[in-house]
């Protein structure tokens, strides 16, 4: 496909929570369908989409018909099965590409992949045994943070080295996965910067934000975030190194630590970010619009921002306040339409708009 997808096409969307839900409202203001593919029964984004396939995703013949019924096919998480992306990729295309998908899928990969940039990580090493946890610990020092290469997020998969002595249960946490040590950073705070691709190559990079993690899962995103002018030239600059060296089409969320001796990369989700959900509010063209844009081959819209924001996210319970925060004429409110108000479970987010750009 190089002619920009015109209105009327149908994106394909695997996975179908609320960042599916959300690329599929973006996608359907510029006139595009949505079909989305994912194994949960009722999933958010089926609410506001114009398919729903209901298969896991080795089900290669409902992989198959889902691929001959889009235009092209984008994901909002990162852990698709390689068979599944083998079936996909021989009818329609896949953006953001293979690569970055193979790339973030594995963290060992990745750090192999950003180092190989010139840029600085955390100090790791590959665990496949207590022996080489051992080794790892001896190169790299405690305090460590072990984590499994694959399947980890919201801090799920990692476990907490303070000293030698904890690391035959930080191993047994692991549960035989094979994992990466990484030395401890001791940052000052922690920073995101939202970057997309377009098909043409040009990159946009929206302000980086502040984000504060409660129990391993994003609390909030302020912006602007505490950083020098050189800190967010650096930050933006990182971001257009990453998606340039993989060729990448979509939006990016690239996750750096601050500290005194430069910006360390965390790691990047190579999807529409939890952290990028402040531009809804704070710029003309959001982080959704701005990936529908980039897969459909369309220009990008601006980056810049109109407004201070703070995102926060309604996890839980949380989301029981929202009868209050309506009453806030400041609060723009999103909800997930999940009916489960589980414990960590991510119901909805706020952004809090205030008009004075700091
Ligand atoms: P991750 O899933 O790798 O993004 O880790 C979740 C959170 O754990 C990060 O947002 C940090 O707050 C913290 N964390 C992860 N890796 C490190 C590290 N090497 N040093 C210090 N804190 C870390």
């Amino acid at each position: 496909m190089t002619d920009p997808l015109a209105p009327g096409a149908t994106i394909g969307i695997l996975g179908g929570g609320q960042l599916g839900r959300m690329l599929s409202v973006a996608a359907s203001r510029l006139g595009f369908q949505c079909h989305i593919f994912d194994p949960g029964a009722q999933p958010p984004a089926g609410h506001v989409a114009a398919r729903v396939t209901t298969a896991p995703y080795d089900d290669l013949a409902a992989l198959t018909a889902f691929g001959h019924s889009v235009d092209v096919i984008t994901y909002e998480f990162e852990n698709i099965p390689t068979a599944a992306l083998d079936v996909l990729e021989a009818l329609r295309p896949i953006r953001p590409n293979r690569r970055a998908l193979a790339v973030s899928q594995d963290r060992m990969t990745e750090k192999d992949f950003l180092t190989s940039l010139g840029l600085t990580t955390a100090p790791y090493d590959r665990v496949t045994d207590r022996a080489s946890l051992d080794a790892a610990i001896a190169r790299i020092g405690t305090p460590a943070i072990l984590k499994t290469t694959r399947l980890g997020y919201d801090g799920k998969g990692q476990a907490r080295i303070a000293a030698p002595k904890d690391a035959p249960t930080a191993w047994a946490a692991m549960n035989g996965a094979e994992a990466v040590l990484e030395g401890f950073i001791d940052f000052s705070h922690e920073v995101s910067v939202i970057a997309a691709r377009g098909v043409d190559g040009s990159v946009a990079c929206y302000d980086p934000g502040e984000n504060v993690h409660r129990d391993g899962i994003l609390h909030s995103t302020t912006i602007p975030a505490r950083l020098s002018a050189a800190q967010r030239t650096d930050a933006v600059l990182i971001a257009a190194r990453i998606l340039t060296a993989l060729e990448y089409v979509g939006v990016m969320g690239v996750e750096l630590f601050v500290t005194p001796r430069g910006l360390i990369v965390n790691e990047i989700a190579p999807r529409v970010h939890n952290s990028g959900h402040w531009t809804q509010a704070g710029c003309a063209v959001d982080q959704f619009e701005q990936h529908i844009r980039a897969i459909a081959g369309w220009p990008l819209g601006d980056g810049s921002r109109y407004a201070d924001v703070v995102m926060e996210n309604l996890i839980g319970e949380d989301v029981a306040r929202v009868p209050a925060l309506a009453q806030q004429r400041n609060t723009q409110i999103h909800l997930y339409g999940k009916t489960d108000a589980k414990p960590g479970r991510k119901m909805g987010h706020v952004n809090r708009v205030s008009r004075g750009l700091t």
